[in-house]
Parts: C-alpha cells; sequence; structure tokens
C-alpha cells in the first residue's frame, strides 16, 4: 500500500513537475489583503527569464551536452546563444547596457542552466564572479569600459583569487602588485581560474602590501587586468573530473604592468571587494547545485518507471519508491533553502 501511494507521488512528479505542483497549490489558496507569510510566486519578469532558461537549457544545453563533457571542448556555440538571449552577464547594470538583475534572478536562470550542464552553467556563472567586483567597486569609467564591451560582445572575463597555496584562506596569497609611477607592476601564480584561457580581462587581488602580518583590510588591491597583457602566460587546461567543458586553469603573471586606474577603489580595499563578489555570486552556485540534483532526480524516476524487475517497474518496489520520494524532498529543501 504504502509502496503504491510512494510510486504515485513519484508518477505525478515525472508528469507534472514538482514545482508546477506547488504553484497550482498557491494559486488555489483564497487572496487575502492582509495575508502573512511568505510568498514564493515569481514575478512575470522572474517567470519570463526562468521559461526561456529552461527552454534554452533542455532544447539546446542538453543535446550537446554528453559530447561537450567527452570532449572537453569550450562550449562557445552555447555561450553565444545563452548571451543572445539574455540569459548570461544578467548583473550588468542598465548604465553599462546591462539587464541588472539581482541574485534571486540569477539563482532562478543558473538552476535551470545547471539541469541541462554544469559544465556550461559554470563557464556562464564564471562571467558574473569575475565582474561582480567591477560591479560592486568600480566607478563609472571602469564599468562604462569593461562591462560595457561585454554587453556588445559574447566576451569572457575570470575572477583571479585562488592561488597554489591559497584557496579557501584568501589571506595567505602571494601574489604581489608593485607601484612603479604610474602603474603596478605584478608577480605571481593564480590556480583554477574558470575562465582562465577564454578571458579578455581579469579581477585579480594582489598583496599591495609586503608585510604578510599586515591587516586583510590594508594588505590586498583589487585590479582589472586587460587578458592579452605582456608577462600573462597561460596554463594547460585542468582535466577536471566533472563540468569538464569549462575551462579551468593556472595562470602565471610575470611582470604584468597595470595602470593605476585600474585598481577598484583604491590601495587596500580588494579583501573586502573579493568577499564582497562572493556574497553576491555564491548563492547562484547553490542554484546550479540544485539544478543538478533536479536533473539527477528526474533520470532516476525516469528510469525507475522504465526498468521493471520481478513483473513490475523499479517505482513500484518499496525500497526504490521511498528513495525517489526522500530525494525529491530533498531537492525542494535544497532550492527553498538557496533560494528562501
Ligand atoms: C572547478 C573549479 C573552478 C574554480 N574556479 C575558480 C575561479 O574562477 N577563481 C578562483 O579564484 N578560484 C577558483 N577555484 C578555486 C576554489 O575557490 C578553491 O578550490 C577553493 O577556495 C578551495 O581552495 P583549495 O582548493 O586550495 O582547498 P583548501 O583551502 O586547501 O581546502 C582543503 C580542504 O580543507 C578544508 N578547510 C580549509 N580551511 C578550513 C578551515 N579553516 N576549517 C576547516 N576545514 C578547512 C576545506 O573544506 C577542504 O576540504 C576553482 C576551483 C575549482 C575546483
Amino acid at each position: 500500500m504504502a509502496a503504491l501511494k510512494a510510486s504515485r507521488v513519484i508518477r505525478s512528479i515525472a508528469t507534472c513537475g514538482w514545482r508546477s505542483q506547488s504553484s497550482q497549490a498557491t494559486a488555489a489558496l483564497p487572496k487575502s489583503k492582509h495575508a502573512t507569510g511568505f510568498s514564493f510566486e515569481l514575478t512575470e519578469e522572474q517567470k519570463e527569464f526562468q521559461a526561456t532558461a529552461r527552454k534554452f537549457a533542455r532544447e539546446e544545453i542538453l543535446p550537446a551536452a554528453a559530447e561537450y563533457d567527452r570532449t572537453g571542448e569550450y562550449p562557445v556555440p552555447l555561450i553565444k546563444r545563452a548571451w543572445e538571449l539574455g540569459l548570461m552577464n544578467t548583473h550588468i547594470p542598465e548604465s553599462c547596457g546591462g539587464l541588472g538583475l539581482g541574485t534571486f534572478d540569477a539563482c532562478l536562470i543558473t538552476e535551470e542552466l545547471a539541469f541541462g550542464c554544469t559544465g556550461v552553467q559554470t563557464a556562464i556563472e564564471a562571467n558574473s564572479l569575475g565582474q561582480m567586483p567591477v560591479i560592486i567597486a568600480g566607478n563609472e569609467q571602469q564599468q562604462k569600459k569593461y562591462l560595457g564591451r561585454m554587453t556588445e560582445a559574447p566576451l569572457m572575463c575570470a575572477y583571479c583569487v585562488t592561488e597554489p597555496g591559497a584557496g579557501s584562506d584568501v589571506a595567505g596569497l602571494k601574489t604581489k602588485a608593485e607601484k612603479k609611477g604610474d602603474e603596478y607592476i605584478i608577480n605571481g601564480q593564480k590556480m583554477w581560474i574558470t575562465n582562465g584561457g577564454k578571458a579578455n580581462w581579469y579581477f585579480l587581488l594582489a598583496r599591495t602590501v609586503p608585510d604578510p602580518k599586515a591587516p586583510t583590510n590594508q594588505a590586498f588591491t583589487g585590479f582589472i587586468v586587460e587578458a592579452d597583457s605582456p608577462g600573462i602566460q597561460i596554463g594547460r587546461k585542468e582535466l577536471n573530473m566533472g563540468q569538464r567543458c569549462s575551462d579551468t586553469r593556472g595562470i602565471v603573471f610575470e611582470d604584468v604592468r597595470v595602470p593605476k586606474e585600474n585598481i577598484l577603489i583604491g590601495e587596500g580595499a580588494g579583501f573586502k571587494i573579493a568577499m564582497g563578489a562572493f556574497d553576491k555570486t555564491r548563492p547562484p552556485v547553490a542554484a546550479g547545485a540544485v539544478g543538478l540534483a533536479q536533473r539527477a532526480l528526474d533520470e532516476a524516476t525516469r528510469y525507475a518507471l522504465e526498468r521493471k524487475t520481478f513483473g513490475r517497474v523499479l517505482a513500484e518496489h518499496q525500497a526504490v519508491s521511498f528513495m525517489l520520494a526522500e530525494m525529491a524532498m530533498k531537492v525542494e529543501l535544497a532550492r527553498l533553502a538557496t533560494k528562501g
């Protein structure tokens, strides 16, 4: 009996979609002027972005994903298409020709893209990470120059913070920038940089105070660095376990000259800018994980409704239906935790 009930739930998830059930339930509620509690209803614009991203992910990313994952080839046609559809660079302010969408909107889009392929989604998402320091801390001239060009063509950028010896411990980074006249000379090595070999420009965090004991709010400075600056050596593409079409590389900076106009805010402001960029771009990373989990659930459900053993589909075996029901609960919980 319990198995039958569970398989019915699973079937309805597979055919109707968990989310559409939730919104039907919301629509059935009586409307009150003085309603209390949370509303999860999306705006018309949000629904439109979500639907566009869902259609693109299911009709264009999904059929191509396995081949990109196998070859590790950078998904240029998909990136161009995402750019045309307005699903990329969504945070760029309207003053620079962008859409000026918020973090929640980015989460809605990213979840859908990740359903198709998290490699493609990571490549697209890393643009927002690279742009965010300029969005939150760039002056008008910097924003127009570096964000503006990304609304004119499907260009990539990257966020260069991690180093071989500094990952979670960002304050341990050793790349240094020394002021010489009107320029800074940058020397150091970055690691695990998404879009590293494809970027048109980088956000780079470097130490401008050599004393390793200097406090983080004085020691680090954020720079915008043109990717074609002399002295930049781009390493080999890393062979990642997953998200294999995303371009992840080490980059060496050797006597790279950056004009002082390319500093964000001023010397010493870099650490706060780098962390502030995470605040706005890590929630979409979590939303990407939800998209991937939803896809895993959908694939598992499809298979469980297709494959028969001992005269019945897998979903009608109690242990399997319980597993699928638990997965469905956890995916929905993760979605609420990410966007709630
Ligand atoms: C595919 C991919 C793409 C990436 N893209 C970028 C990018 O575009 N730009 C960029 O700058 N970086 C990027 N990174 C780097 C990423 O941000 C770092 O890998 C991450 O910060 C972790 O650093 P780490 O790998 O050096 O691990 P470590 O910091 O060495 O951590 C190793 C382990 O120790 C644990 N640990 C660390 N500190 C603590 C602590 N204080 N307490 C308890 N446990 C701890 C960690 O949880 C982890 O399990 C990317 C990484 C990957 C894998």
